[in-house]
């Protein structure tokens, strides 16, 4: 069995009447719930708003890949916290961090750049798998189309990815590295752009196909957690 923590700042959908029209018991609860269909897949949430935001040492232990979203709380991520999921990830739990989150202070700690990017309200994309025998491939679209999405373009200042396998053309001519994957220590990383949350793009089969390929590629591949640090086996 896989056990998977769905990490999401949820502030928005609380805040906004539109947002929450879109995703009533937030996103975590949305991406849960496609999640939990797979049989081998233990699912729970978490939010920012819990304490150590949900993401304590006993949380993580028990966690095999963690996937986060987050966009207006960045800063106030507790660094603490932060140093703890980077930690556990270069131990060997894998990482699917989804859309803003790119900008995260984990996903900073972790990947060492800046991760900045263009960006623009309201466009439309096309998620070309440019990368169809990847395992996070496997059986999704050569095109996907999202006929709302905000715009992210390049230069996306991120380290040289292990593997770019979707690319986004934005109707406004941009391109962005939307499905990246990368290694930290022991752990597997993979960055997926789509999912703005004015728009309901967590509820897109592909999508949702793709963010289960995503956590089953990120598990861990040892059977216990090495730190890289020490070489202790850490559980
Ligand atoms: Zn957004």
């Amino acid at each position: 069995m896989l056990k998977i923590t769905v990490w999401n700042e949820y502030k928005h959908e609380r805040e906004h009447e539109d947002i929450r029209k879109v995703y009533p018991e937030g996103i975590h609860t949305c991406i849960a719930s496609f999640l939990e269909k797979e049989e081998d897949f233990i699912v729970r949430t978490a939010t920012f708003d819990m304490p150590e935001h949900g993401l304590t040492e006993e949380v993580l232990k028990d966690t095999d890949v963690l996937i986060i979203w987050s966009h207006a709380l960045q800063e106030e991520f507790s660094d603490m916290v932060a140093e703890r999921v980077k930690r556990h990830v270069l131990s060997g739990m894998g990482l699917v961090a989804l859309h803003s989150a790119h900008y995260s202070k984990i996903m900073k700690k972790l990947l060492g750049t800046t991760m900045s990017l263009k960006w623009r309200h309201d466009d439309s994309e096309k998620l070309w798998c440019i990368v169809p025998t990847h395992p996070i491939a496997a059986g999704v679209p050569e095109m996907i189309t999202l006929p709302k999405e905000e715009m992210y373009g390049e230069f996306f200042d991120i380290p040289k990815p292990d593997d770019v396998i979707f690319t986004g053309w934005f109707s406004g001519g941009e391109v962005f590295r939307s499905g990246c994957t990368f290694s930290r220590g022991y752990g597997k990383i993979f960055y997926f752009q789509p999912g703005h949350e004015e728009y309901p793009i967590y509820y897109m089969p592909e999508i949702q196909k793709i963010i289960c390929n995503g956590v089953r590629f990120c598990a861990p591949v040892m059977p216990e957690r090495i730190c890289p640090d020490c070489e202790e086996v850490k559980h």
